[in-house]
């Protein structure tokens, strides 16, 4: 029983009381037809509110089954609602971006109802109201008689005894009011349903109790039909709504109006764009920075070598090689590391090249043939450099002189090979294998300390030059016939030679009994080729010279792949055994203090950049949200708490979030693999891992959980009622 007893209602409004009823007295049961009737202004809605529990009275009391109601709290009242009342509006309240059907299982998902269970009992409700041809139809293509049989069967689904009807026909022309009145009293037969209308005549005919109001007081209370009083209001099922219910709300709002999720897919994107490539080309400057620096001992100072020795300095095995070259980000090897700090001049008339070894391998040459001879000599170089583009011709013709301290020959280019990847000034030069020889001996004299020594005289190395010969046999010494001096009678035939090199890897000895005293011409056929001979004063086998110069490997280089592999490939190497040295954390040393710049200015670039995004837009978001006020609004109508409308909220923000950084990360993924060409993000993408991608979610998550928390906060600052006037 729903009792009122003396119930009086006032509003406070700018200082001043107005009645909105006094002192009514009524005692309503299920299965009545309540029909309210009075001119505008009388006291009708006022009356409804209070008895479906959407506003408190002032005065009297409010018994529900016998429970009187002053005491409530708000949550009482909620509760109220959710146990007993529906509501059907004036103006629907259905929500016009779901289907007919939506808005059904929409009331029902809120109870805690399972999607798939409620379907059948959704269509059959559809059914009854007669709008089986438009189940998926969008409510706001439907007429006011079709929205209003869809808002009957919301309150139907909602499955409560009491339906509170305000002028459910004061929007609708004649005919579909007499039909919306006869469905309603069609399908509530058992409940109790009280109906404010101005269609005293159409619904007099359904009416068990009309009631009729003047200015805020009961004019008249008329039982028409006697029914079988069942004094206990029984309240249904309340269930709260579940997370699963929580997300399929979220993730529907989050794409059902295309215009909405297009700004919010925008504004993500915008904020994802802009924070990444922002951090990208920050990442990019400051990697730049370091290429620009320099180091000061390593003539090769490419950031993709790591100079590696084992931690023992014994000499690196073949097998260890093998394991470098496993290691996922290494590109090549280069395993004489003293090669690659090797630099060379070589002239020939007007042509001059200079550059370095070639480290990696080179197959196929573009012009001219490739080595197959002693003093043969391949260079390098862009496509586009002077030499190689307008004076092939004259680059392969004649003969090259090189020298530097150690060493002197002469050589012959016999083939070009273009690579687009080399600046146009520099070149890079494979060597035949005779050739490399002698550059061998030279980076060997300048990495060791090497003493010739012949009874008791040492010899300066730099005049009197080692020359590798196998004419000579293993263990003897050929010697030219002007350091005669040092020995006794001037012959040092049968004299020992005792040659000793040393470094922080080694320290060998060798003694070497001269078998054999040159002259200059003698010793021409010594050596083949086009070797400066007049320098060489000892001829030795390549077994001794071997020995001498330890030519073991005990420092190598690494070139890793990419840049941004260095510190891995590192670390990797460490866990092999070895001491590293990345060229790139030698230099990085030198341009520390840049570094530190960088990084404080990254700090404050990035972080303002994320409070402003941040404004901007949560503000564009407050204008956007600001059209879903009416959504939220129904929710509540539907007996939602702040709680299930900020958990649905943030669902679907985070839903758009989510969405939208999904197809820009597969986005990056594409542009970083080349599959969509743009030089600079591809050369951006490299320099942005997992942390930063997972950086940005968390801030577009975050902003999500602000716009849904503040937006709660605000849909929830005035009453239902209020919320409701403002959009009537
Ligand atoms: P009806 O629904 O019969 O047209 P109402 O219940 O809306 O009448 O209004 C009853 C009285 O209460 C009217 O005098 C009206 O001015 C007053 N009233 C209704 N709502 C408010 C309100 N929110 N603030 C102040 N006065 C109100
Ligand atoms: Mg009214």
């Amino acid at each position: 029983m729903l009792k009122l007893k003396n119930v009086s209602k006032y509003y406070y409004q700018d200082g001043m009381i107005a009645s909105g009823f006094t002192k009514v007295n009524l005692d309503l049961n299920l299965g009545e037809f309540v029909v309210i009737t009075g001119e505008s202004g009388s006291g009708k809605s006022t009356l409804l509110n209070v008895l479906s529990g959407l506003d408190t009275y002032e005065d009297g009391e409010m018994y529900i089954n016998g429970e009187e109601t002053s005491h409530y709290t708000e949550e009482d009242y909620l509760n109220y609602r959710r146990s007993y009342v529906s509501n059907i509006f004036q103006n629907f309240n259905l929500v016009n971006s779901y289907t007919v059907y939506e808005n059904i299982e929409l009331t029902m998902l809120m109870n805690g109802r399972d999607k798939r269970e409620i379907k059948p009992i959704i269509e059959d409700l559809i059914n009854k109201v007669g709008l089986k041809k438009y189940r998926h139809t969008l409510v706001s293509k439907l007429s006011g008689g079709q929205k209003q049989r869809v808002a009957i069967a919301r309150a139907l689904a909602n499955d409560t005894p009491i339906i509170v009807c305000d002028e459910p026909t004061g929007a609708l022309d004649s005919k579909a009011s007499s039909e919306i009145l006869k469905l309603l009293y069609e399908v509530s037969k058992d409940k109790l349903v009280i109906v404010v209308t101005h269609n005293k005549a159409e619904i007099e005919k359904y009416a068990t109790r009309l009631i009729r109001m003047h200015d805020g007081k009961i004019l008249e209370n008329k039982v028409i039909k006697k029914i079988d009083l069942d004094d206990q209001i029984k309240s249904r099922d309340v269930n709260n709504i579940t997370w699963i219910n929580k997300v399929i709300l979220g993730v529907r709002n989050a794409f059902n109006i295309p215009i909405k999720f297009l700004l919010m897919f925008a504004i993500y994107l915008l904020i994802t764009v802009t924070l990444i490539s922002n951090y990208g080309s920050l990442k990019i400057a400051e990697y730049e920075e370091i290429n620009y620096s320099y180091s000061s001992y390593f003539m090769d100072d490419t950031d993709k070598r790591i100079i590696i020795n084992k931690k023992d300095k014994s000499p690196i095995t073949e097998s260890e090689y093998q394991s470098i070259e496993k290691l996922s980000n290494i590109e090549y090897i280069v395993k004489n590391d003293l090669y690659n700090d090797y630099s060379v001049y070589m002239q020939n008339g007007h042509v001059y090249l200079d550059g370095y070894l070639r480290k990696d391998k080179v197959t196929n040459v573009d012009y001219g043939k490739n080595i197959n001879g002693d003093n043969e000599i391949i260079v390098i170089g862009n496509p586009d450099s002077y030499y190689l583009k307008e004076e092939k011709e004259e680059v392969l013709k004649g003969t090259y002189a090189f020298s530097d301290e150690n060493v002197s020959f002469r050589g012959k280019v016999v083939g070009i090979v273009y690579d687009s990847s080399l600046s146009e000034y520099s070149y890079e030069f494979i060597f035949s294998d005779n050739l490399m020889q002698l550059i061998n001996y030279s980076t060997n004299i300048n990495a060791n300390k090497l003493k010739i020594n012949i009874n008791k005289n040492y010899l300066n190395v730099y005049d009197n030059r080692i020359g590798i010969s196998n004419k000579v046999p293993e263990g003897e010494v050929y010697l030219k016939d002007n350091l005669n001096g040092y020995c006794n009678n001037y012959n040092c035939f049968n004299s020992i030679v005792n040659l000793n090199a040393t470094n922080i890897y080694h320290n060998d000895n060798i003694a070497l009994k001269v078998s054999k005293v040159v002259s200059e011409n003698n010793s021409k056929d010594l050596i083949d080729g086009q070797v400066d001979n007049s320098y060489i004063s000892l001829y030795i086998n390549e077994k001794d010279y071997n020995k001498l110069f330890n030519n073991a490997s005990y420092q190598s280089s690494v070139y890793v792949k990419e840049v941004k592999d260095v510190e891995l490939a590192c670390k990797d190497l460490n866990d092999l055994g070895f001491n590293t040295l990345a060229l790139r954390e030698s230099k990085r040393n030198d341009a520390e203090m840049i570094m530190n710049i960088f990084k404080i200015f990254r700090l404050i670039v990035i972080g303002a950049l994320v409070i402003t995004l941040f404004f901007i837009s949560y503000f564009i978001m407050k204008i956007i949200y600001k059209s879903r006020n009416s959504y939220y609004t129904t929710l509540r109508t539907l007996g939602s708490t702040k709680k299930v409308c900020v958990n649905i909220l943030m669902n679907e923000l985070i839903t758009l979030a989510t969405f939208t950084y999904t197809l820009f990360v597969i986005f990056a993924i594409l542009v970083k693999n080349n599959i969509i060409k743009f030089a600079y993000l591809t050369k951006m993408t490299k320099y942005i891992g997992l942390k930063e991608y997972l950086f940005v979610y968390l801030i577009l998550i975050l902003l999500s959980l602000l716009m849904a928390l503040r937006y709660g906060r605000k849909i929830f600052k005035n009453s239902i009622i209020k919320t409701y006037g403002e959009r009537l």
